[in-house]
């Protein structure tokens, strides 16, 4: 099959297009044959030899996809061969009490598809049967394969987590990325007051169309004094800081008393300074988030697509597939950056 894969840790400039073998199925899994996947900040902590983990080589990169089901294993009952589907990456034993108790992102040996194995750069993935599902009416493979990672990162924070309810108002860092643009989107579907913020003009506009009520260039105006304003002192019942290092504290003055503040992604760095008082003083949640339940994902799928919608940047072709990590990390993107196979 045809694949983008890299041999070596670096930059996306080591990817290559070449020939792998087709994957191989055993009894409980299904091969999909990968029609769009989309890139995640993940991938290129993977690339660059970040994880923390071995990864195999040649990689097979990428975690979120969408396409048909070629072939299903015996045991597979839920789809079959041409149905079209989302593949999603989170990959779990089953068996353990974390599992069967629907807690499977809180499984001793979870991972992401792609990261610890092949991804979904290539014609073909296969994955366990229980991680397709069929994609709702009237999403293209573009938009079903940007669903997987920020929808569900972004449910589990808000909803799940955060107990976002009407009236809430909740500061989410970064609308133009891809898990902005799903939380600006859920936040609303829960009648929340949505502050944003980004880092270029021609992204204001973009953040109010997706729902969000008030927008901060953050490169104009300090978010924290803007927050203060906008809120007049009252300051958010919930703080999504996927930023990290740059913005964490700022992120912790942001919340009311009793407020919850919640982390993932870090893409600024991971050791930020945190001054405790402020954690204490306020009598703040904290919640670490690293995906969602599986069970969450079949639950928010009925919300696709209205009023959640996945907003996509650009699409590129698989012979382009460096061009589109390029674009990945220059920011200048509102949304999903998809690859089409
Ligand atoms: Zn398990």
């Amino acid at each position: 099959m045809k694949a983008a894969f890299y041999t070596e840790h670096g930059s996306y400039e080591n990817i290559k297009i070449g020939i792998l073998p087709d994957p191989q199925i055993d009894e409980n899994e299904v091969l999909v044959r990968v029609k769009a996947f989309s890139l995640n900040h993940l991938d290129i902590w993977v690339m660059e030899g970040m994880y923390p983990a071995e990864i195999p080589m040649p990689h097979i990169f990428g975690s979120d996809a969408a396409g048909v089901v070629e072939k299903v294993g015996k045991c597979v009952k839920h789809v079959k061969p041409g149905d079209k589907v989302i593949v999603y990456p989170g990959i779990s034993c089953g068996v353990c009490e974390k599992c069967l108790s629907g807690q499977d992102n809180l499984c001793n040996q979870y991972f992401l598809l792609g990261v610890l194995n092949n991804g979904v750069s290539a014609e073909y993935v296969k994955v366990p049967g229980i991680n397709v599902f069929k994609i709702p009416d009237d999403l293209s493979f573009e938009e079903a394969a940007s669903i997987g990672i920020t929808y569900t990162t972004m449910w589990h924070s808000l909803v799940t987590r955060s107990n976002v309810k009407a009236g809430d108002v909740v500061l989410i860092h970064g609308g133009g990325s891809g898990v902005g643009t799903a939380g600006i989107q859920i936040a609303k579907m829960f009648g929340a007051t949505v502050i944003t913020t980004v880092g270029d003009d021609w992204k204001v506009e973009k953040a109010r169309q997706i729902g969000a009520d008030y927008i901060v260039n953050y490169k104009n105006l300090d978010f924290v004094d803007a927050v203060k304003q906008i809120t007049e002192g009252k300051m958010c019942d919930i703080v999504i800081d996927h930023i990290g290092k740059e913005t964490f504290q700022g992120s912790i003055e942001c919340a009311k008393r009793g407020g919850s503040v919640v982390t993932f992604g870090a893409t600024t760095g991971g050791e930020a300074t945190i001054i405790l008082r402020k954690i204490f003083g306020k009598n703040l949640r904290i919640h670490g988030v690293y995906m969602g339940t599986k069970g969450e994902v079949a639950h928010y799928l009925q919300f696709f697509p209205n009023p959640l919608k996945p907003v996509i940047d650009s699409v590129f072709e698989l012979d382009n597939v460096q061009e589109a990590y390029k674009k990945l990390l220059s920011r200048q993107f509102f949304g999903k950056i998809v690859v089409k196979i």
